[in-house]
């Protein structure tokens, strides 16, 4: 029965690694176009899925269950605007969020409850990224054409570090 969850987090761990990929696409992306912030922002967010993928390959482990690691699809080269990036990010992160919730309606319906408690950072995780995608797309389509709005934005984004993740040990 574990077998359901066990190829849920295999699949999960396919999408993170996914994510890893899309960010740093939409990073070198933004670097072609001299936003040197925004893609400094996508590239952190590319190290922290990369943690998210990791949490989950050591939880199976763990659990004595085998990582099964499944061909990483093909990612966009370009956004045409920070609009578009962040959009398809929020968007990206729902699904995601979408995922991690059926892991967890899986773990509880089969009583495993170790998986239950995994999966509560990882939901808390989502509340944050979609949090942060969200005003991210609210602050670029304020901003518009404005390039003082931008460069100051960009500049901003700039600052952004990157913290390994809490529950990777
Ligand atoms: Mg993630």
């Amino acid at each position: 029965m574990a077998k359901k969850i066990e190829d849920a987090i295999n699949a999960q761990i396919n999408a993170e690694l996914w994510s890893a990929y899309l960010y740093l696409s939409m990073g070198t992306c933004f670097r072609a176009k001299g936003l040197d912030g925004i893609a400094n922002w996508f590239e952190v967010q590319f190290k922290e899925e990369q943690d998210h993928a990791m949490i989950l390959y050591k939880y199976m482990q763990s659990r004595g269950w085998r990582v099964i690691l499944k061909p990483i699809a093909k990612v966009e080269t370009e956004w045409k605007s920070a609009v578009e990036a962040f959009e398809d990010t929020l968007a990206h992160e729902k699904k995601v969020t979408a995922m991690i919730h059926n892991i967890n309606k899986l773990a509880v319906e089969e009583k495993d409850y170790a998986t239950v408690n995994r999966m509560v950072w990882f939901i808390d995780e989502q509340v944050e990224e979609e949090e942060e995608a969200g005003k991210n797309l609210e602050a670029v389509k304020m901003i518009g054409d404005n390039s003082i709005g931008m460069f100051m934005f960009d500049k901003e984004l700039g600052a952004r570090e990157y913290h390994k993740a809490s529950a990777l040990k």
